[in-house]
Order: C-alpha cells, then structure tokens, then sequence
C-alpha cells in the first residue's frame, strides 16, 4: 500500500498555496485520455501536466461539477416517499415547501453545511444551485459555504431583487408565473436566466425557450422540434435522470439531447436523491446507450461550461479542482479501463483526496 493511502472514508478535501504535485494515472484534457505522469498545481492553477513513468495507483481527474442541486431541503431528506412530484415540490405548498417554512433558519443552513461537506468528501468540486427564498435563502447558502472550498453558482429565486446576491437567476417553470420582468432583471444585471422546463410534462418548454434562458433544467419531455430549437440558440441543458425516477415523470432523452447540445449531469433535491455524482453517473451510464467517457464529460466540464467555470479539465490553465481515487482500492483495483470504472463503478470510498484550487 503506497505511503500516502489515506483511510476509506476520510479523503482528504484540501485547498492548496504553493506548489502541490499529484501523480498518478490522469484523465488528461476534454476526452480523459489516460496517462501516466503528474499534474503540477500552482498557487490553485494546474500549471503543467507532464507525461512520464510514475509510482502511483491514484486516478487523477477533474472535481465534480454537480449541474443541478436543491440544497435547502437537506433537513427532509427522504420525506414524503410516494408523494407525486406536485404534492412533493410544487410551490407555495409542497411539502418540501412546508417543512421548509416550519424550519428555523439554522436549522436549515446547519442541514445544508452537512450535504455541502458531503459533496466535497464525495469528490464535487463545483455546483450549479437552484435557490428557493429570495434574498434571505441565497445568504443562508453563502453562510452554509462559509469555511467549505466548493464553487458555488447561485441561482436565486422570489422578486428580481435577489439578483442582488444571486450568481442569476433560477426560476421554477413557465407554466407557474409570468417570468418576463425576471428574464429582463437578469440580462439588465448581466447574469445568466435558468429555468426547469419539461419535467412533468411538454406545456411549459415552449414559453421557457421563449424567455431566451442561458440553462435549461431537465428536458425530459422534450420532442424533435424542442431539440431543434435548443440546438438552434446553443442552450446546454442539466439532466437529473435519479430525480426523474424518483418523482415518476420519464427519463430525459440524454441520447437525443447529446445529440443537440451541452448536457450536464445533476443530483437535484437533496431531500430526493444523496448529491453523489458518482451515483448519477452510474445509473446514467447504465440506463442509456452513451460512453463512459459521455457521462464523465456530462459530470465534469458539460456543468463547467454551462456555468461559464474555468475547471472541469484537467489541462494546463484551469483552476485546479482535482479528484484523486485510490486505483488500488478494494472495489478499483484490477479495473482494465480506467474511464468506465470511475464512470460505472467507483464511489466515494475510493476518494483519496479532493483538491479545490
Ligand atoms: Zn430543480
């Protein structure tokens, strides 16, 4: 066992300042070409990544960007289980929304520190968040984040003015309000305008795709003439096909979507589905007739460029937000193709460490 094993369990999440030097196999660049070598990092920037012979069994590749989550409903986690996605999430009075209003807000940021330490353990380096209660729930997350080294994009919802906190704007679906003055705040702000679209079923897509978003969230029912239209106007969409099984709406069809645009992988509410990328990958990679290294790209830098977040890849350049998994663990070791086993089979016991710039 190499000297620098750290326990199952216990990666090690770190920031760096000065040099720091990982080796081992690495996903090099947009297509995870495995090689052997080091990825140098400098003061948070990968700064070289040189090919060569080393003593190593870790997996280097790029931190997690989780495209979609939910955080502010940690405290009820598995709540409700049964429930239609309306009785479960629908505003102003899902149950989601009603535990949320009889929590306190410590409560509730206190829930939120837990799953946000549980995505930096689990290899997340970055997040795309969807941020219900205005002002007050986007400073909740900031609070929560304050000590964590995740990058947060935050989406804020409620009255334009959240905007003044918010990364952009993350608005629940066309068919719910008007989001015309929304949609005109953002672009005045010079912030990005997110919508879901297409969950329940094809009503609200159309009016979503008429508010001009910058991401579109889920897109399970999405036909031809949708795919077109994405396609058209350069839209990258997030996909949570776990959180689609869970609420009983389809599967989005990841295969046509690729086909069209940017399409990146999220884990949703926290309160449906654990925000464990690895656990979406796999179940993506096995429900759907695309590559291992699709799905990697889909949990990496598909989420960086929807984001407009300069990590995602390993390459000379980019903010050095770096997973590194035990190649010799228990559950990897004699894996014979490096991208499909992270893909399909490594967990978040087999993290060793977890650099975040
Ligand atoms: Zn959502």
């Amino acid at each position: 066992m190499p000297a620098s094993h750290t326990p199952a369990g216990d990666p090690d999440v770190v920031t760096t300042t000065g040099e720091t030097v990982l080796e081992g196999t690495v996903l090099r660049g947009r297509e995870f070409d495995p090689v052997e070598g080091r990825v140098v990092v400098e003061d948070g920037e990968i700064v070289a990544l040189e090919e060569d012979p080393v003593e190593s069994d870790g997996i280097v590749l790029p931190a997690f960007v989780n495209a979609h989550t939910h955080s502010g409903d940690s405290i009820a986690k598995e709540a409700g289980g049964g429930l239609s996605l309306e009785a479960l999430v629908a505003p102003p009075d899902g149950l989601k929304h009603r535990l949320l209003r009889a929590a306190d807000g410590d409560e509730l940021v206190a829930g939120m520190v837990r799953s946000l330490r549980y995505m930096e353990r689990s290899g997340t380096g970055a997040f795309l968040e969807f941020r219900e209660g205005g002002v007050e729930g986007v400073e909740r997350l900031r609070r929560a984040l304050d000590g964590l080294s995740l990058d947060a994009t935050v989406y804020g919802r409620g009255d334009s003015e959240v905007l003044d906190v918010a990364d952009g704007y993350g608005a629940s679906g066309a068919n719910d309000t008007d989001f015309t003055e929304e949609r005109a705040a953002a672009r005045a702000a010079n912030k990005p305008f997110a919508i879901h679209a297409g969950e329940v079923n094809a009503s609200d897509i159309d009016p979503a795709l008429a508010l001009d978003p910058n991401l579109l969230v889920h897109m399970v029912h999405a036909d031809e003439n949708h795919l077109r239209r994405v396609a058209d106007a350069g839209i990258p969409v997030a996909v949570c096909p776990r959180s689609n099984l869970v609420t009983d709406v389809g599967l989005p069809p990841v295969e046509d979507l690729l086909e069209h645009t940017t399409v990146a992988l999220g884990t949703d509410n926290v309160f449906l589905n654990a925000p464990s990328m690895f656990r979406e990958m796999e179940f993506t990679a096995k429900l759907y007739d695309v590559s291992a290294t699709e799905v990697l790209a889909m949990a990496t830098h598909a989420g960086a460029d929807a984001a407009g977040l300069n990590c995602g890849v390993v390459e000379p350049g980019r903010d050095a937000r770096l997973l590194v998994l035990d190649g010799d663990s228990d559950n990897l070791t004699g894996a014979q193709e490096v991208v499909r086993a992270v893909v399909r089979r490594a967990g978040t016991s087999d993290v060793e460490r977890v650099v975040l710039a």
